[in-house]
C-alpha cells in the first residue's frame, strides 16, 4: 500500500508530490475528508487511533488534504499523474 501522487492544484497551479496511504511499515498519513487536516497514523500495532477529526469529519485514505501553497481542498480532480514504483527507502 501507499502511493505517491503528483498533484497539480487546479486553483493556483502549484505542483508537488505527496505520499498517501500506509506503507509497508504500517505508518503513513491520512487526511480529513472535511477540513483536510493531516493525521499521522501507525497501524503496525493494530487499529490504535481515532479516525474522527476534531472537526467531526473522518480521516480517510481517499482524502487528499490541502494544497500547501493556497490551502484549498484537493480532490481527485487535482491528481495530475501517479508515479508507480516510487517507493523510497
Ligand atoms: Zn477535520
Ligand atoms: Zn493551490
Amino acid at each position: 500500500m501507499g502511493v505517491t501522487y503528483r498533484i497539480r492544484c487546479r486553483k493556483c497551479g502549484h505542483t508537488f508530490s505527496r505520499n498517501y496511504g500506509v506503507g509497508y511499515n504500517g505508518q503513513g498519513t491520512m487526511y480529513c475528508v472535511r477540513c483536510g487536516r493531516a493525521q499521522a497514523v501507525d497501524f503496525s500495532g493494530g487499529w490504535g487511533w481515532d479516525p474522527t477529526c476534531e472537526c467531526g469529519g473522518t480521516f480517510d485514505a481517499d482524502a487528499l488534504g490541502r494544497c500547501p501553497q493556497c490551502n484549498s481542498m484537493l480532490t481527485k480532480e487535482d491528481i495530475a499523474d501517479d508515479e508507480p514504483g516510487t517507493h523510497g527507502g
